[in-house]
């Protein structure tokens, strides 16, 4: 029997707003150095925490408790963990680090350094960072009335190939930082050291569903982070055949003017991409401006097929995107963007 997940890692608000960027900003644009890295970094943190939740769901334990990814508040701070293991005894902080090449850790100076072909890059220090994660939640914790339960904090490294130096040879930190590979053996060696309950079963459950409902993903505005606005972006909607835009509606399909492609729902796409780069909501008004269109009965039947959530009626209903858990996960990048990118080698 292995460890139980009750929430399973989706992409990040971050992320999926990355891809839709990569859909919706003109061609010219679309390798920017800026955007390509930043995609980079935040697709390799998912990648990474992917391979730690493999990894973790095979743990022979069925009272362990996995949350894949939380962001909570102990006011007025946020606080994010990558992944919070709960069991009954005691409760573990993963902090997941997805670099590669060298990664030398300084306890004296609390700096985590990177090197990877010779380039050296300084981080954050990532056990101060699961401490201070992990006086969050105890702080959320007291809010709901728990008081004595020990934490313990994980930095593990996602990849085998990652070398981890230990500049000042301190025994505690081989402890702290820690493979992806030794994680079970490490778990294993923590729980051993708890035999009290502090927590009943029905507590325990108790306080992750209360975990779950609380868990306030983070919204990321790209496009402000970039300097992005209507100029660097597709009008209306592109053609997924030759990339010419906007389609134009005719008799209830989206036809291009240039290779005579039609498509039925290439609408959708674009309002979910509307929602995770400009708004979470949307009205005909704005929808009939995205999709370059004039009827308001057209953009309401497209609205309407969509089976979002709404609130006012006729003139004034608003619609809303999917949360931010439930968004839809299949969104590839397009294709163009993907052979350019192997080309280009950015970084
Ligand atoms: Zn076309």
């Amino acid at each position: 029997m292995f460890s139980t997940t009750i929430k399973y890692r989706e992409k990040s608000h971050e992320l999926l707003a990355y891809e839709a960027l990569f859909r919706r900003i003109l061609e010219k644009y679309r390798l920017h150095e800026a955007i390509v890295s930043e995609y980079k970094r935040v697709k390799a943190g998912y990648d990474g925490e992917k391979n730690v939740d493999y990894k973790l769901s095979t743990y022979p334990d069925k009272d362990f408790f996995i949350i894949q990814g939380i962001r909570l508040k102990n006011p007025p701070f946020p606080f994010q963990i990558d992944t919070l293991i709960l069991t009954t005894k005691a409760l573990y902080i993963l902090e997941i680090k997805n670099q590669k090449g060298t990664f030398a850790y300084d306890s004296e100076q609390q700096q985590m350094t990177q090197t990877v072909d010779g380039e050296v890059r300084s981080f954050k220090d990532p056990i101060l960072q699961a401490e201070a994660q992990k006086d969050h939640l105890r702080g959320w914790l007291a809010r709901h009335g728990i008081f004595n339960m020990p934490i313990e904090t994980l930095v593990v490294i996602a990849y085998p190939t990652t070398i981890i130096k230990n500049v000042r040879d301190e025994p505690d930190v081989y402890q702290k930082i820690i493979h992806n590979e030794s994680l079970h053996e490490n778990l294993d060696r923590r729980h051993r050291c708890y035999t009290r309950d502090i927590l009943s079963f029905t507590q325990l459950k108790k306080i992750c569903q209360t975990l779950l409902d609380e868990d306030i993903p983070l919204r990321t505005d790209i496009l402000a982070q970039h300097g992005i606005s209507a100029q660097h972006l597709i009008r209306g909607i592109p053609c997924r055949n030759c990339g010419h835009y906007p389609m134009t509606r005719v008799y209830k399909n989206w036809k291009c003017a240039k290779c005579s492609a039609v498509s039925k729902n290439a609408h959708e796409r674009v309002i979910l991409d509307y929602f995770l780069l400009h708004n979470p909501t949307i009205t005909n008004k704005q929808c009939r401006e995205l999709l370059q269109i004039n009827s308001r009965k057209t953009a309401y039947t497209l609205l309407r097929s969509m089976a979002l959530n709404t609130s006012g009626n006729n003139k004034g209903t608003i619609y809303y995107s999917p949360s931010v858990k439930n968004f839809p996960q299949n969104s590839a990048i397009p294709i163009t963007f993907n052979n350019a990118f192997a080309k280009q080698k950015l970084i």
